[in-house]
């Protein structure tokens, strides 16, 4: 296969298992200080709502000492074979999703985040349901647009469309059109009461949280609740529901997020300790979507050695040399 990236190439097919990443002078299992491998699970590109092509995202993370990345975009795999084929020398790829899903059992029903490595995507469960809930994002950015131009605010789908070029749709891109309108300065600004963040919102048709985990397990995929306790962000389900999805197969939760307080960051490992669930933490870089550097925060090798130790779907991938 010939690949239009500059970069060394190696075929998306050719999977090769490797047991930790293999970075220049690192060792898989941790080592003398400094020697520390650099794990990022959670980033996006613009097969969803970050900035950076996943080609861009793969060099990137390299450029800025990442020996591991997850590329995990939201409700969608379309990036893996792009971020496959432009890995420089010494990155690791692991490949994944965040699946938008929602518990159901309050009013109203609380959203919430599932990452997912190394799944099977051709897994028809799974992919059905990212399917659909892509299909749903697209019927609900549509109608917050209606909404918008209800009120008199001069956007337009069809702009909205052209921002996400392809991949998922999310507000992020409704916020550029807010830009663009020049009734915004920033992404931030758009998320704020009056816009996005709650007059504008719509919810979407996400995915029930326990079928989830369920369907990413029989995918072959490591399933890991994205920060689970960002207030900031919401309503956060109980503990309870944390406890019945570990029952079902969550192997972790992310506590050290830039969306968690050091408290909300204590109280994630309390509850993983309890649980015998890992912890990661992750960056979950938007590009300029978002303020956060990519590396920002970081998972230890062996919580990075644990997910691949269970993942049946896909191997990582290593950068080729
Ligand atoms: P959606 O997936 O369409 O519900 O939009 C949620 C996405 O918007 C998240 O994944 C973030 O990328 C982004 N987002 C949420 N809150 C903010 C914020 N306050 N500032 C910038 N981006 C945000
Ligand atoms: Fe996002
Ligand atoms: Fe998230
Ligand atoms: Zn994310």
């Amino acid at each position: 296969m010939t690949s239009p990236e500059p970069a060394p190439t190696r075929p998306p097919t050719s999977d090769r298992s490797v047991p930790g990443p293999e970075p220049t002078g690192a060792s898989a299992s941790g080592g003398a200080a400094g020697d520390v491998p650099r794990i990022d699970l959670h980033a996006h590109s613009t097969a969803s709502d970050g900035t950076l092509t996943p080609a861009e995202l793969v060099r990137t993370a390299r450029a800025v000492g990442l020996d591991v990345l997850a590329l995990t975009d939201h409700d969608t795999t379309s990036g893996w074979e792009p971020a496959a084929r432009a890995l420089p020398p010494g990155l690791t790829l692991i490949r994944g999703a965040e699946l938008s899903c929602r518990w159901y059992g309050t009013e109203p029903s609380i959203p919430l985040h599932l990452l997912a490595y190394l799944f099977d995507p051709d897994a028809p469960g799974l992919a059905a349901e990212l399917a659909r809930v892509r299909a749903a994002r697209e019927v609900r950015g549509e109608r917050i647009v209606a909404l918008l131009r209800a009120d008199g605010i001069d956007v337009s789908w069809s702009e909205v469309l052209a921002y996400a070029d392809g991949g998922t749709v999310g507000r992020p891109h409704i916020a550029q059109a807010l830009i663009r309108a020049g009734l915004v300065a920033s992404t931030a600004e758009a998320f704020a009461p009056q816009w996005l963040g709650e007059r504008y919102r719509l919810p979407k048709d996400d995915i029930d949280v326990f079928r989830a985990v369920e369907l990413v397990r029989q995918a072959g995929g490591v399933p890991v609740l994205a920060h689970p306790r960002a207030t900031r962000r919401g309503l956060i389900v109980p503990d309870t529901v944390i406890v019945e999805l570990a029952a079902l197969g969550l192997a972790g939760l992310e506590a050290d997020h830039e969306d968690h307080s050091s408290a909300e960051r204590a109280a994630v490992r309390a509850l993983a300790g309890r649980l015998g669930l890992f912890v990661t933490g992750s960056s979950d870089f938007h590009g300029t979507h978002k303020t956060v550097r990519l590396g920002a925060y970081t998972t230890g090798v062996e919580t990075y050695e644990r997910i691949v130790a269970s993942a049946r779907g896909v191997a990582p991938l290593t950068g080729p040399g």
